[in-house]
């Protein structure tokens, strides 16, 4: 495996419950077009000193979101933003349910609440009464966590985010009390991996060297890795399938 996909989101406090929680799957968008003007998105993410290390709304969220939280910070020896935590004001909480769960296993389900009233009371996300309060709950100094909150405030007045390019129509201030806050985790949607194959999805050793009578096909060693393939595994699987197929029937004739 070389890579995988995911955003970030919530670990639910049920330990029946075995899944991680996406945050709300707001629209992807792509660098150049922009995301859809009237997509709010009412938090943003701390690391675990109280400072933004993102764009909470990246392009391709559901790939890229987990990627920033990875960053081992050889400073302290940890890593930098495991967990995250994800802030908002008592506005944004309003606005939509926060998670979003998805899962296929028969028997698990969780329905996330549209106001987040119940993920507040089962502890997924959690209330501070002020920026103070939020601070010390985090674990990080209140002047930090208050000159972060400032900065972001006059970032949204701006409607510039000069740190990280968050998407203008997206940002919302962080204002009114109750604080909402949850620690944020890598949530894995996809993996992309398996035997290295050449263009005639021969699988390939460790030298590089076919291996005798081996094929691959479809999404198994998929030549997409370093990002999301969007709707590209269903080619590859008819197109790498075809090849494979017509290889090893040419083979067996001669
Ligand atoms: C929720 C979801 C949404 C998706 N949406 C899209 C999309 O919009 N567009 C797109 O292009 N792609 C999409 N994909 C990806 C796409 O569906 C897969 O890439 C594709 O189906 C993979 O095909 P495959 O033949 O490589 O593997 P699979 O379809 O996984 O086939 C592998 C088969 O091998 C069988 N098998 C496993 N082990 C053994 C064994 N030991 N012996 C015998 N048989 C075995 C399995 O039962 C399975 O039938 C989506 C996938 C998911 C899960």
């Amino acid at each position: 495996m070389w890579h995988y996909h995911g955003s970030y989101g919530f670990r639910h406090t049920d330990p029946k419950y075995p899944f991680g929680i996406r945050t709300k799957r707001l629209p992807d968008w792509l660098p150049g077009t922009g995301p859809r003007g009237d997509v709010r998105m009412p938090w943003i993410l701390l690391d675990r000193r109280g400072r933004r290390f993102a764009n909470e709304y990246d392009p391709y969220l559901q790939d890229t979101g987990a990627r920033t939280l990875g960053r081992y910070d050889p400073l302290v020896q940890d890593y930098a933003a495991l967990p995250a935590w994800l802030i908002a004001d008592s506005e944004g909480t309003k606005l939509y349910s926060f998670g979003r769960p998805t899962s296929n296993e028969r028997g698990i389900a969780y329905e996330w609440s549209a106001d987040n009233e119940t993920e507040i009371a089962s502890g997924i996300l959690q209330r501070a009464s002020s920026i103070e309060a939020l601070a010390q709950a985090i674990g990080v100094p209140g002047h930090k966590l208050a000159a972060t909150v400032e900065d972001w405030n006059a970032a949204c007045a701006a409607q510039r985010d000069d740190d990280w390019g968050r998407p203008p129509s997206s940002m919302m201030p962080i204002v009114k009390p109750p604080f909402t806050y949850a620690a944020v985790w890598p949530i894995v949607s996809n993996t992309q991996g398996g035997p290295v194959h050449d263009s005639r999805q021969r699988v390939l050793n460790a030298d590089g060297k076919p291996i005798p009578g081996l094929y691959s096909a479809g999404e198994l060693g998929s030549v997409f890795g370093h990002l999301y393939l969007s709707g590209g595994n269903i080619a590859e699987c008819f197109v790498g399938g075809r090849i494979a197929g017509r290889e090893a029937a040419l083979r067996g004739r001669g």
